[in-house]
């Protein structure tokens, strides 16, 4: 995510919209996806997995992460050509790996960066927000579903060089021939806090919105809808036509903040200069391990797993 921009509602979800859209299993079947009902353990230790002195390290870190939880995986090459030079590696790669079958019509893609970013001097950060709290949680959520009955394949692709501009992310999206992937949902800073924000809703996927909002009641979660939300790799996928959504945890009063910060340009009556937190946290020496909390990682996990069920059924 990057750092503070200015930029016109939050749709507080309702809990109308659940029994329409939740998939009811046959009596006597097991539900495809039980929602944890307390934080999941060994996340934090997970996330510190993940600090390493650079992007290639970190990389080897999340591979070994992913391996641990018994899935195989794949890379994706492509040059490195981002917008500036802090990352000066030549070449990226992402990381992939698949539960489901060889279903009919698209994938669904799950995405998350897993790279880190440099300050100008040259120091590479731990970031615990931005991002290893989401690819923890994406791990976990491969886990939950991989028995689970899908018509679709699931995707899981943990982004290279999304600091340096989305350049993973573009790569891939770029190279997927037209109708591979029929949904896209990424996940960036899901690492403290109580409340979901999703996005960007202005760019017309109501399906997809419909399918987090409904999740979101099922769950009981608050979750407020950006029709403008910060840059992340579900933009590289909107580039390519196919539909995305970006999902989000933080403190109730920092998305209401940040809600106002992207989306009421002028009119939000925030106090001039106002910066929320996450903004003072990642891209900064802040984004520590300290920051990252268990609940949090779990609210994204149920959220995810119940938002992918839903997309691959
Ligand atoms: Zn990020």
């Amino acid at each position: 995510m990057p750092s503070k921009k200015t930029y016109a509602t939050p749709l507080l979800v309702t809990f109308a919209l659940v029994s329409a859209c939740a998939p009811i299993p046959p009596a006597g079947e097991a539900p495809a996806f039980t929602p944890a009902t307390a934080p999941l353990e060994r996340v934090v230790e997970d996330a510190a997995s993940l600090i390493q002195p650079d992007n290639d390290a970190r990389r080897a870190a999340v591979i070994a992460l992913v391996e641990r939880a018994g899935f195989e995986t794949r890379l994706f090459e492509f040059p490195n050509d981002g917008r500036d030079e802090s990352d000066g590696r030549p070449a990226g790669h992402n990381v992939l790996f698949s539960i489901g079958p060889q279903g009919y019509g698209g994938a669904v893609v799950a995405g998350a960066h897993f790279d880190a970013a440099y300050l100008r001097d040259g120091t590479f950060l731990d970031g615990m927000v931005d991002n290893a709290a989401s690819v923890v949680a994406l791990i976990r959520v491969a886990t939950a579903l991989r028995d689970a009955p899908l018509n679709r394949r699931i995707d899981f692709v943990l982004f290279d060089m999304e600091e340096i501009g989305l350049v993973g992310s573009r790569h891939y999206a770029q190279s997927l021939p037209a109708g591979a992937v029929s949904a896209m949902v990424n996940l960036d800073v899901n690492a403290y806090g109580d409340t979901v924000f999703f996005g960007q809703t202005d760019h017309g996927h109501a399906t997809l919105y419909r399918s987090v909002a409904s999740a979101c009641a099922t769950l009981a979660a608050t979750c407020i809808d950006f029709r403008r939300y910060p840059s992340s790799d579900h933009l590289s996928f909107q580039a390519a036509g196919i539909p995305n959504v970006s999902l989000s945890v933080l403190p109730r009063t920092e998305v209401h903040q940040l809600w106002l910060l992207v989306n009421a340009g002028p009119d939000s009556g925030l106090a001039e200069g106002l910066v929320p937190s996450v903004f003072r946290t990642i891209h900064s020496p802040g984004d520590k391990l300290d920051r990252v909390e268990p609940a949090a990682i779990t609210l994204a996990y149920n959220l995810t797993a119940s938002v992918l069920l839903e997309l691959a059924r």
